[in-house]
């Protein structure tokens, strides 16, 4: 379904951010300030936060002041009676599933970060550039009015499907091994987290192995009419926590059905583009992979930002004498591993016609 989009964005679409007291809901505010299409109408957080002042309650974390128009408002609880139009879910994973699935019982479309529903075969988990036609699921989740839910990976997975898919397109992915390096906002105990890693590397993260051995599956699966076939082959994943910041490195190695030359991949990755840089859509980087010749790159300090946060840096690519091919990628796992992916898909959504006012 398309529409006019000039015609519609005269007026804004207003959003609701549940957990915007949360470091990705700091996200969602400060990437939604100024945004052509969508403005903060409500933040909503736990019982604790809600009946404050936005700007007293929340520990802001971003590099930029709060919107003043954000500053102001009174959090909520998270009970679907808002004005919004849509719901963006940045809530821990403990309360999401239920939230989430109240307001989409009111008829709220709900795009959700929070694991809870990302692995239920009627809920697309989708990289706008990678797999969108997997919104389609959406049609038989059968919640009231326009109400549905749509989330997107895990902040590590996002980038992985996003190096692979060029790769198993044109020449079938056959198995992959990925370590990762993960920083230390991506913890929810990040206090504790940022004193345990000082001078330290800790080769555990709960839950994040299982996450990136089948995340991808489902991303890069083929869609039936019910649900999504898993894609058909294997990951075996290391995960570990890094004294960093922002952004997750990952070590990759990829053995594949058909041969490819270094060349080869590395043009499938530069000319990588998908619906949401067709439709030039506001939150689209131009180019969702740039690939890196130096052997130092890339590197979380020097690549996290590279539009906006919202493009996946590779670089190393060479030959693997296990698998086929080795390589390093690094995306920033607030923005294209969190708020930045879930608005890329509230456009995109948009512009298919399933969020409307
Ligand atoms: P966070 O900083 O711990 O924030 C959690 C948010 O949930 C806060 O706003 C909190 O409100 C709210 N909340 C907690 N209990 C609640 C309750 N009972 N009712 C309503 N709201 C409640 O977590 P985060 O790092 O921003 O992550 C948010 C979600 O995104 C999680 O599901 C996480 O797994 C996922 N995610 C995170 C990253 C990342 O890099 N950090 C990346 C991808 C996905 P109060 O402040 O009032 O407690």
């Amino acid at each position: 379904m398309t529409m006019n989009i000039e015609f519609y964005y005269r007026k804004k679409i207003p959003v609701v951010i549940l957990g915007a007291t949360g470091l990705v809901g700091q996200k969602f505010v400060q990437l939604l300030d100024g945004h052509p299409w969508f403005v903060v109408e409500s933040v909503a957080a736990s019982e604790e936060s809600a009946g404050k002042i936005y700007r007293d309650v929340v520990d802001w974390q971003m590099n930029t002041p709060i919107p003043e128009e954000v500053a102001g408002l009174r959090v909520e609880k998270c009970v679907p009676k808002m004005e919004a139009t849509m719901a963006f879910s940045a809530l821990s994973p403990s309360v999401a599933w239920e939230i989430e699935e109240e307001f989409a019982k009111k008829g709220y479309p709900v795009i959700s970060n929070a694991k809870s529903h990302r692995m239920d075969p009627m809920v697309p988990l989708v990289i706008p550039e990678v797999n969108n036609r997997h919104f389609k699921l959406i049609e038989s989740q059968g919640y009231h009015d326009n109400g549905f839910i749509v989330t997107n990976p895990n902040c590590a997975v996002i980038a992985l499907a996003m190096a692979l898919k060029p790769l198993q397109d044109q020449f079938g992915v056959k198995s992959v091994q990925v370590t990762t390096m993960q920083a230390i906002s991506g913890a929810s105990n990040r206090q504790e987290v940022a004193l345990e890693v000082e001078d330290n590397i800790i080769p555990y993260i709960a839950e994040e192995e299982d996450k990136l051995e089948k995340e991808p599956l489902k991303i890069l699966g083929t869609l039936s009419e019910t649900d999504v076939k898993p894609a058909d082959f294997s990951i075996s994943a290391q995960c570990n926590r890094v004294p960093v910041s922002d952004g997750h490195l990952e070590n990759i190695s990829v053995k594949l059905h058909d041969q490819a030359s270094k060349q080869d991949i590395i043009d499938l990755w530069r000319n990588f583009k998908g619906e949401p840089q067709g439709l030039q859509l506001p939150s689209a980087p131009h180019y969702p992979i740039h690939y890196f010749h130096q052997d130092e790159f890339p590197q979380p300090k020097k690549q996290r930002d590279i539009e906006r946060g919202m493009a996946v840096s590779i670089g190393r690519l060479r030959e693997c004498s296990n698998f086929d091919w080795k390589f390093s990628i690094l995306s920033h796992n607030t923005v294209r591993g969190a708020a930045g992916c879930a608005i890329l898909n509230a456009e995109l959504l948009v512009k298919q016609g399933y969020i409307f006012w």
